[in-house]
């Protein structure tokens, strides 16, 4: 048995039935134990760093009790996993949707400590949420969830403690009852949760800003090849706020957008998407919360396949923005077949780990959600900058300071991710860049 498998296994005894953690450990761990046989430091070796990475500092699971429209009362489990406090506060997302379990919200955690290392900006890692499923509830009902959520989360968070946001089923209008809730709780009003509505300080672009930097990532992978975004087919799953944000960004830089998806199918558009029928979609998503099934009805260049995936699709560039494994080995056998040249990942672990290693053998392009969708959780760092000075930057700042972060993140990848052929591996640079800056931290601070 090598180290690795050694490693893994340990990995799995220790957390029985999370296999989504036990994926996002084992992505890592090929990366950092063989850089760290290859640089010979003994030091992070000998602090069991990567040991104490995949233990999170703790875990808070409680009952989240509401009352639905017709008087019932609903039980739902809430969640708050803070993982890694090393480089700042606990930083990331709430997730509400039927899916989500301890696997799910640890695998999110981990991955969302590498990422906040490669930001820049000082941010330790955390993810929260519940199985609550906002489909199909009233606006009532969201808020009396998300009030009787924050009544127990809010004892747990703070500026200066842990700071969350939204995620998949948590949006504007979930982040703001929430946000309404910790104000009242705690009669104070300071940046404890980011994604908040601009007039109570939110800040310009976070809202595109996952969407938007994962297309800038994807042009400075472009970039190496002496390439660019224009002419080319994209490929976007999802039609949520990072699909249609990516969706908005490629078609400005003159990328042609054919497929966008959702939970009941695939919409094809083979002339690629103008910006109104994407503004349809916006309001068809954001605002009516249908399904795409409804563009097709309105918009005849527009064709919807029930119930598919949308990666059969031929294309140049495919941006999976909707949620973790939702690429499997065929699929990304079939990108690879119909000439896909990258693969740019929105979503957190959208591919599963035998598709990322076809990706990897084909040696296309394929840039890793912890490195190409950091956009978001660096305008929300940018959004805790903005409410601790009390001021807020315009929307050019913003978006200027996204576009150098991305870069450097890009940068970042390069510098630990290119091998003596000259071939830059974006996994094992995410991975490795990510470990150092966190590593050298808890190196620093002893035995804790
Ligand atoms: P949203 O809830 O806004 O949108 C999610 C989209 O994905 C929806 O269109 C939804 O379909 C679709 N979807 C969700 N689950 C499935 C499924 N099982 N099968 C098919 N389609 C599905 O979420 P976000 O856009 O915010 O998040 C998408 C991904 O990006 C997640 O992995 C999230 O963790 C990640 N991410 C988000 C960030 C952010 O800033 N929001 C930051 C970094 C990563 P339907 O419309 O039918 O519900």
């Amino acid at each position: 048995m090598d180290e690795i498998e050694r490693f893994v296994n340990g990995v799995k005894r220790r957390n029985i039935g999370q296999p989504e953690f036990h994926q996002a450990v084992e992505e890592v761990a090929r990366s950092v134990l063989p850089y760290l046989k290859k640089i010979q430091d003994p030091r992070y070796k000998k602090a069991s760093i990567l040991e104490r990475m995949t233990e999170p500092d703790r875990i808070v699971v409680f009952r989240v009790c509401w009352e639905d429209d017709k008087n019932n009362v609903r039980v739902n489990r809430g969640f708050r996993v803070q993982f890694n406090n090393s480089i700042g506060p606990y930083k990331g997302g709430l997730r509400f949707d039927k899916s989500v379990n301890l696997s799910i919200l640890k695998f999110l955690g981990f991955e969302q400590t590498f990422k906040n290392a490669l930001t820049t900006l000082p941010m330790g890692g955390a993810k929260g949420g519940s199985n609550f499923n906002p489909r199909g509830k009233s606006n009532n009902e969201i808020m009396r969830f998300c009030q009787s959520f924050m009544t127990e989360l809010h004892r747990h968070i703070g500026h200066h403690i842990d700071i969350p946001a939204g995620d998949l089923g948590c949006g504007a209008r979930e982040v703001s009852y929430l946000f309404g809730q910790y104000k009242r709780l705690t009669n104070t009003f300071t940046g404890t949760i980011t994604g908040k509505g601009l007039s109570f300080g939110g800040s310009q672009i976070r809202t595109e800003a996952t969407g938007y930097g994962s297309v800038y990532f994807a042009r400075e992978m472009l970039k190496e090849k002496k390439d660019a975004i224009d002419g080319k087919r994209c490929v976007v799953s999802g039609s949520g706020n990072v699909a249609l944000y990516t969706a908005e960004k490629l078609i400005e830089l003159g990328g042609k957008v054919i497929a966008l998806s959702d939970r009941d199918g695939t919409i094809h558009c083979a002339k690629g998407l103008d910006s109104d029928q994407l503004d349809f979609i916006k309001d068809l998503k954001f605002n009516r919360r249908e399904s795409l099934r409804e563009a097709a009805k309105e918009h005849e260049e527009i064709e919807f396949k029930d119930d598919q995936k949308p990666w059969d699709i031929e294309c140049d560039l495919a941006f999976p923005s909707a949620t973790q494994n939702e690429i499997d080995e065929e699929d990304a056998r079939t990108l690879i077949k119909n000439g896909c040249m990258l693969v740019c990942e929105g979503a957190n672990m959208p591919s599963t780990n035998k598709a990322v290693e076809i990706f990897r053998e084909a040696k296309i392009l394929y840039g890793p959600g912890k490195a190409a969708n950091a956009g978001g959780v660096s305008v929300s760092g940018l959004e805790m900058s903005q409410n601790a000075m009390r001021l807020s930057w315009t929307r050019d700042d913003l978006n200027y300071k996204l576009e150098e972060i991305m870069k450097d993140i890009h940068q970042q990848c390069v510098k630990y991710g290119k091998d003596d052929s000259g071939q830059i591996d974006y996994v094992n640079g995410a991975n490795i860049a990510g470990f150092r800056k966190v590593a050298e931290a808890m190196l620093s601070f002893g035995i804790v």
